[in-house]
């Protein structure tokens, strides 16, 4: 069995971002010359997300209005988790958009559904923060 393991780096210029990193993990599908396995694709923060939907930018919106309406980011004093730091509504939205994904991959390439698309979804940006790539396969 082959393996493969890289870390993709993000640095947004926002707190929150949703970055379609589907190329990337393309790329990194082709360099590990696997042909038949799986792509593991995991935040290695937890107040970042991977997931995977459709690259609409109506639907991003609706993504943001929607976990603002369930973890609004302020008032900070709202959640327990902020006194020296202010993120809680970082890590409540990480864990609703998930931490990873796992996709088959089928004669070299990601075995995709209709429009998905991978993204890494940032919540407390502004700063370095990574994602971890492990393809396993043959
Ligand atoms: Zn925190």
């Amino acid at each position: 069995m082959k393996t493969y393991r890289k870390e993709l780096w993000f640095n947004t210029p926002h707190r929150r971002d949703f970055i379609n990193i589907t190329g990337e993990i393309e790329q990194c599908v082709a360099e590990s010359g696997i042909k038949e396995g799986m792509c593991l694709v995991n935040a290695m923060h937890i107040t970042a997300s991977i997931f995977i939907n459709d690259d609409e930018p109506g639907l991003h919106q609706d993504f943001e209005t929607w976990l603002e309406k369930l973890a609004p980011e302020k008032p900070y004093s709202q959640y327990h988790h902020n006194g020296s730091e202010d993120n809680a509504d970082a890590h409540l939205k990480r864990t609703i958009m998930g931490r990873e994904i796992v996709v088959a991959i089928t004669n070299g390439k990601l075995d995709f559904g209709p429009w998905e698309q991978i993204f890494y979804g940032e919540f407390d940006g502004k700063r370095k923060k990574r994602a971890l790539v492990k393809i396993i396969g043959e």
